[in-house]
């Protein structure tokens, strides 16, 4: 390729994402990155749709657009999305959270029909990606458009990138805080065990408002992912046993049958929690940075609205 426009850092979610709809936009890409798609905290995700985990004013508007464009992805058979029905529960009478009243397929529960121990719940129709295969179809299509992709090197500064193109656009997500440097964003590691479906076909996922011990289900044809944890200042995303075991004893004390079902893998990986996501524009004259990270526990929530987004910061400046 020529000299690019755009230099992407990252190839998790959010760069691969950032760096399609670029492509889509005509502006030339290259992406740098230390780790390959695969072996991003991104290809660890659960990853179900979900607004919840991270903070920022556009949450909402990325959220919707994300979910819209998940939608059409399940149309056009794009590899790992899917649409899956489930219920969210939880154990006092809260009400119905409003993101989740909007949605399609939203109906309060029948308490009735809820696991011992739950008193409230509502179904709703959510996006589940099955990230591995995901994060590989968005990297074949980016490279579709031409863009040349370098892994395996780490940056040490954002204004190595320089060296590349003019506008670096920074999606490093936990990396961010040795690399901008971002003292503020703080790993948070989580872990999930894979399991062989012993039949569900609906989600599941205990209503809470904060990472933590969650417990949430997640079908993904023959497997189903079992969730969660959230182990702040943790930046190894190497699976602790001993918190494996404690998810599929937390899972299996709801829904027996999985006690015994073969655990396939163990994952974990690193959010890249930030007291609010950082998407903005950092004007070095006739350099650019534009960042989009510390998006936590929803960047694959948030990843279609977020690049979009920077698509329309970039595009501005490089005045299409
Ligand atoms: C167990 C678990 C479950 C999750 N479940 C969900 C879910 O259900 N729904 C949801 O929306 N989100 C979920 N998340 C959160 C989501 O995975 C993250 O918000 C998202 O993956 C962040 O993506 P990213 O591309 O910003 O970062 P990453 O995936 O971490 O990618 C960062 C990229 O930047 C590169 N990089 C970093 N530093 C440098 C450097 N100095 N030089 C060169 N390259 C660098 C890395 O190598 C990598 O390629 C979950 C996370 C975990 C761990």
């Amino acid at each position: 390729m020529n000299r690019p426009d755009v230099l992407v850092v990252g190839a998790g979610v959010s760069g691969l994402t950032t760096s399609l709809r670029l492509a889509e936009h005509g502006v030339r890409v290259r992406i740098r990155a230390q780790d390959a798609p695969a072996d991003t905290n991104s290809a660890a995700a659960g990853a179900i749709w979900d607004p919840i985990y991270a903070e920022h004013p556009r949450v909402p508007e990325w959220a919707q657009r994300s979910y819209e464009v998940f939608t059409r992805m399940v149309a056009d058979g794009f590899p790992g999305v899917r649409l899956v029905d489930g219920v969210e529960a939880d154990r006092l009478p809260i009400t119905s959270p409003e993101w989740a009243r909007g949605l399609p397929g939203f109906r309060e529960c029948d308490p009735g029909d809820l696991p011992p121990g739950f008193v409230h719940g509502w179904h709703y129709t959510a996006p589940i990606i099955d990230m591995p295969p995901y994060l590989a179809a968005l990297e074949a299509m980016v490279r579709a458009y031409g863009a040349d992709l370098h892994f395996g090197r780490r940056l040490t500064s954002l204004a190595e990138g320089f060296a590349d193109a003019p506008i670096v656009v920074n999606c490093s997500g936990p990396g961010a805080r040795e690399l901008v440097p971002d003292p503020t964003v703080r790993p948070i590691r989580g872990q999930l065990v894979a399991i062989r479906n012993p039949g569900h076909r609906e989600f599941f996922a205990e209503h809470t408002e904060e990472l933590g011990e969650m417990i949430y289900l997640l079908p993904q044809g023959d497997m189903l992912l079992l969730g969660g944890s959230a182990e702040e200042g943790i930046d190894d995303p190497a699976p602790d046993p001993l918190v494996a075991d404690a998810i599929v004893k937390r899972c299996g004390d709801i829904f027996p049958e999985i006690r015994h079902a073969e655990i396939l893998e163990n994952r974990g990986g690193i959010r890249p929690a930030r007291a609010m996501i950082r998407l903005e524009h950092e004007d070095l004259g006739d350099r650019h940075i534009v960042h989009n990270y510390g998006h936590s526990g929803a960047g694959v929530s948030l990843s279609w609205g977020c690049a979009d987004d920077v698509a329309a910061i970039v595009g501005r400046l490089l005045g299409r």
